[in-house]
């Protein structure tokens, strides 16, 4: 079932990803009656996901019923960057204390902020390979919801310099790669550090002062 507003279209369920919290909207394709209407975003308007069609498709009409499909390769390969970035928090935190004060993806490329105003000598190599040796340690990414008194209970939950929850909240989903890093989030991830893939550390920047911006590439 769908509505078709100038914001996009809107189903009434949707696997599609709105995009939130650093990781990109899904892409993928609506099918009805024989055709098909690209989908190059999402993005979420108070409860409603408007799903945003590629210029000049055909749309459906009001109350049409729609099958949708998410391009795979897309969504899996943000799945693997933002468990990349998961990773990567985690053992900047665990080595440096470093917290994280900005990050961007996109698929298979990222880069997150952190920080940190000294690095020791072999910085990036050393990230490098204790980012690979979390990879090879094929550490569960488990996912689940917590009330919130009971998740800010867990130490660091928030890796972010800020509190980016929005107040009043009463639940917190949880990202928790077991025994690294727990930390809340609302994105898509793997299921295990190993499905990453890898992680490339392919440049350490200085960000202003204080702080280092790393820049990452996951394999194909
Ligand atoms: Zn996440």
């Amino acid at each position: 079932m769908v509505d078709v507003t100038d914001d996009g279209i809107v189903l009434d369920r949707s696997a599609f990803y709105p995009g939130g919290g650093g990781q990109p909207p899904d892409h993928g394709v609506l099918l009805w009656g024989g055709v098909q209407t690209r989908i190059v975003g999402a993005r979420k308007t108070g409860d409603d996901l408007h799903l945003i069609p590629a210029d000049g498709d055909p749309m459906p009409a009001a109350g049409a019923a729609v099958r949708g499909a998410l391009d795979d390769e897309r969504r899996t390969a943000l799945m693997r960057t933002h468990s990349g970035l998961h990773l990567l928090a985690g053992v900047v935190f665990r080595d440096y204390g470093a917290l994280v004060t900005g990050g961007n993806m996109e698929p298979l490329e990222a880069r997150m902020d952190f920080n940190l105003p000294e690095v020791p000598e072999g910085f990036k190599e050393t990230v490098a390979a204790a980012c690979a040796a979390e990879v090879a340690a094929d550490r569960r990414i488990d996912v689940k919801v917590l009330p919130y008194d009971e998740a800010f209970a867990i130490p660091d939950i928030i890796r972010t310099a800020t509190n980016l929850l929005p107040p009043g909240l009463k639940e917190v989903r949880i990202v928790d790669i077991v025994g690294l890093d727990a930390q809340a989030d609302g994105g898509t991830h793997v299921a295990s550090t190993r499905q990453i893939g890898g992680i490339e550390v392919v440049k350490v920047e200085i960000k202003g002062k204080g702080f280092r911006r790393l820049r990452i590439r996951l394999p194909q």
